[in-house]
């Protein structure tokens, strides 16, 4: 493919995808093929001469339509939403384009630093405590007359994580302005995926509690230490973490929650003490902002306190509620995060970016750069010193140019623009969860509080089974079921972009008439 056809197929390409999109709601949610459809339709080896181009978008519609699951499609409501616009569609397709590799700040020095600065406005967007921004000069290296106005600007967080963060500064010796900047050593790193955040933290956390109780107990090896290291999380935190520590080699407790579906601090408490008691050596609590079953909050607050007493690193897992922190009224949810050592949240899945986009913020970035550090010298650079190289704040050596499509999202629709889109999904499954209360035969399992409504059929799980799998089969709706506390739930999350009223109305009658058939034959 030479300049002129690249020019002209691109802009095919263009109108393609906008096509698809514009005419998605045409297509049945979900595939109708079986595992292996693909292989008999495609020759079984790769062409030796070169095919036209017609012939291979031919076989787009042909051979890989049929096996597509439309996660843009008004009707589905499984899982999170897949994050998708064409400004981000745009960026991806200009950091393809450009086609670099950003592992250091000299292998693309705008790849390093727009993404520093991208999760920078991002965490100023959410109002995260400062503590996960890097210095900021303008900010931060202000005169002391200063500090009290800065104090007033802060959110309530802000001032908190202040006050807290004050045992990381050693104020004796230093000049004001170099402890300003000594507490300033979080950031904020693009990762592939929620998954590889929690693994880098767990990583970091396991470093920074085994060279801890090496320095103690110089008699103590590694692999001591590590046979004894324990996790906590939640029952309902994500399996990620649960695979994290089949990664790293550790021990995972998953705690029960209580009624609200919450992680309390007196489990994890209880759950500690009998592990001490045991020998084993706590290391991390990954909490949840937003479980991926019902979007239940973990207590943030008191699993902080017990993490900041016992000294454990406190990972927060915000994938998907994170970027309800854009809005004011949502922050609420993040009471606590102040006790965090990390967070991560996903632009991918609630922000309008597409996949992949996980931000990662800690810190203290130092935790990353112990856990992760080689240097060959092929890697080195001059400016390693005074530069971020992210090939130290996370598993992948190359990196992809991700923060290009956060950079356009955002300057395309601005933060109204993405609270709006964040608002409207929250009042869609205010109007989808008021529709299922006014069905009696219907039950809400947990609290409505963002864009994710669980229900049920009363009575048995096997009759919400019945109806979700009838609901699937019919290729009309598309959604995923959880179990929390032992109750099959059926999650129904807004998921579709310009998701609208008549959306909900319309899930809503196919869920009624689907639940028509599976309770006559019930009752027969
Ligand atoms: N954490 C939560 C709360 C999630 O909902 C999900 C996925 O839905 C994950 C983690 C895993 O996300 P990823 O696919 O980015 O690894």
């Amino acid at each position: 493919m030479d300049d002129e056809e690249f020019r002209r197929r691109g802009k095919e390409m263009i109108d393609y995808i906008a096509d698809y999109l514009k005419h998605i709601s045409e297509r049945r949610v979900t595939p109708e093929v079986e595992p292996g459809y693909l292989r008999p339709m495609l020759p079984k080896n790769a062409p030796e001469k070169s095919e036209t181009w017609d012939n291979i978008m031919a076989d787009v519609e042909r051979a890989i339509m049929p096996g597509i699951t439309h996660w843009q499609h008004p009707r589905f409501h499984a899982y999170f939403p897949a994050g998708n616009s064409y400004p981000s569609i745009l960026g991806e397709m200009l950091s393809a384009g450009l086609g670099i590799v950003g592992f250091s700040w000299a292998a693309s020095p705008a790849c390093t630093e727009l993404e520093t600065i991208m999760l920078d406005w991002i965490g100023r967007m959410m109002a995260l405590p400062v503590g996960f921004l890097p210095f900021d000069p303008v900010r931060d290296d202000k005169d002391s007359d200063d500090d009290d106005d800065e104090e007033e600007s802060c959110s309530e967080s802000e001032v908190e994580i202040k006050a807290n963060n004050s045992h990381d500064s050693v104020m004796n010796g230093e000049t004001h302005r170099e402890s300003k900047q000594s507490r300033h050593i979080g950031g904020g790193v693009l990762l592939g995926s929620a998954s590889e955040c929690i693994l880098v933290a767990m990583l970091a956390a396991r470093t920074k509690k085994i060279t801890s109780k090496r320095l103690a107990d110089p008699l103590m090896e590694d692999g001591q230490i590590l046979a004894r290291l324990v996790c906590y999380t939640s029952k309902l935190a994500h399996s990620c973490v649960e695979k994290a520590g089949l990664i790293a080699m550790v021990r995972v407790r998953q705690l029960a929650v209580d009624e609200h579906f919450s992680l309390r601090g007196k489990t994890l408490e209880e759950c500690i003490r009998a592990d001490k008691e045991k020998g084993l050596i706590p290391f991390l609590v990954s909490g949840t902002l937003g479980t991926t079953s019902c979007c239940s909050y973990d207590n943030l607050e008191e699993i902080g306190e017990i993490c900041r007493r016992e000294k454990l690193w406190f990972h927060v897992d915000g994938a998907y509620a994170g970027s309800a922190l854009i809005c004011e009224e949502y922050r609420y949810i993040m009471k606590g995060l102040h006790y965090a050592d990390s967070f991560n949240t996903n632009p991918n899945k609630w922000l309008l970016m597409n996949f992949d986009c996980s931000c990662f913020w800690v810190r203290d970035k130092f935790a990353l750069i112990n856990a992760m550090s080689v240097d060959p010298l092929y890697l080195q650079h001059k400016h390693a010193q005074k530069a971020v190289d992210y090939r130290h704040w996370g598993v992948a050596l190359s990196r992809r140019f991700r923060s290009l499509k956060l950079w356009f999202t955002i300057r395309s629709y601005g933060i109204d623009g993405l609270r709006y889109y964040i608002r409207e999904h929250c009042r869609l499954a205010k109007v989808f969860a008021l529709l299922i209360c006014a069905d009696s035969r219907f039950e809400i399992i947990g609290d409505v509080t963002l864009g994710l409504v669980c229900f049920r059929l009363k009575g048995s799980n096997k009759l919400s089974q019945k109806l979700l799998l009838s609901l699937n089969d019919s290729g009309l709706i598309h959604m995923v079921p959880s179990m929390v506390n032992d109750i099959y739930i059926i999650r129904f999350a807004v998921c579709a972009k310009y998701a609208n009223d008549d959306d909900m109305h319309m899930a809503f009658n196919t869920i009624q008439e689907h639940a028509n058939d599976v309770l006559a034959e019930y009752c027969a």
